[in-house]
């Protein structure tokens, strides 16, 4: 694979790389997206049946449940050779921040400092009633769902459902991210859910150069300076080696 020397210099000298990344980076993981978990048991099921506040409210056990059964699959599962050489430009470049879609912690379990998790994090879990984050031990009470300690409310987990706002405190520092960086990478994304979607094209309005990396072609293709086709596990680690070869 040929790498554009422009590409290549920017990255070494990049200040701040802000990678934003989506579905497509977990999958090459082997987790199924939410659509394809959908199978055996919960083939009867649509995503607004397990994933809305309605559907909690409605069947907070059955959500819980689903949630459950998507954590004991997410457990089994590693990091890629993409999560890893994000995880290794984090430590070559001067800063790095990660902004993901995805709630499965693989980027962190590769080893990346910062990440800032736009649809929260599937091993943590909230309080329902009035939004605390619960304790591991809290969430392993023998109850579906368990109850917070502190106002008795049902314990959900700590993802954003349908129809919830992005977590503000994430949402801010991403931009924040966006308007630092001098390099954005859009990798494995193709969704065009706002207001993430709206982070690739914030980052080329402000002049920062945009890198798209996905096997498809994508609606964020648009705004990219650069375009690299294939998965993040083969292109990212060969990136990584053209621009730091003895790293
Ligand atoms: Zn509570």
């Amino acid at each position: 694979m040929n790498f554009d020397p422009d590409l290549l210099d920017k990255l070494r000298n990049s200040r701040h790389l802000a990678v934003f990344t989506g579905a497509g980076v977990s999958a090459e993981s082997g987790i199924p997206t939410f659509r394809d978990a959908l199978a055996g048991l919960w083939a009867k099921y649509r995503p607004e049946d397990l994933a809305t506040p309605e559907a909690f409210l409605r069947d907070p056990a059955m959500v819980w449940q689903w949630y459950a059964s998507r954590r004991a699959a997410i457990a089994a599962i590693h990091p890629n050779p993409g999560h890893h050489a994000i995880a290794r430009l984090g430590q070559l470049l001067r800063r790095l921040t990660v902004i993901t879609q995805n709630v499965d912690g693989l980027h962190q379990a590769a080893g990346s400092g910062r990440v800032l998790e736009l649809h929260g994090n599937i091993h943590r879990n909230t309080c329902f009633a009035c939004g605390r984050e619960a304790t591991p031990e809290e969430a392993a009470q023998d109850a579906t769902p368990p109850l917070c300690q502190g106002c008795g409310g049902m314990l959900r987990p700590g993802v954003v459902w349908f129809g919830e706002a992005l977590p503000a405190e994430a949402w801010r520092q991403s931009v924040e991210a966006v308007e630092d960086a001098d390099l954005f990478f859009c990798v494995g994304t193709s969704s065009l859910v706002e207001p993430a979607a709206s982070l690739p094209r914030l980052a080329r309005s402000l002049g920062c150069a945009v890198v798209q990396i996905n096997p498809d072609a994508t609606a964020h293709d648009a705004v990219a300076d650069f375009i690299l086709r294939g998965k993040s596990g083969e292109v990212l680690p060969r990136l990584l080696d053209a621009a730091f070869p003895a790293a």
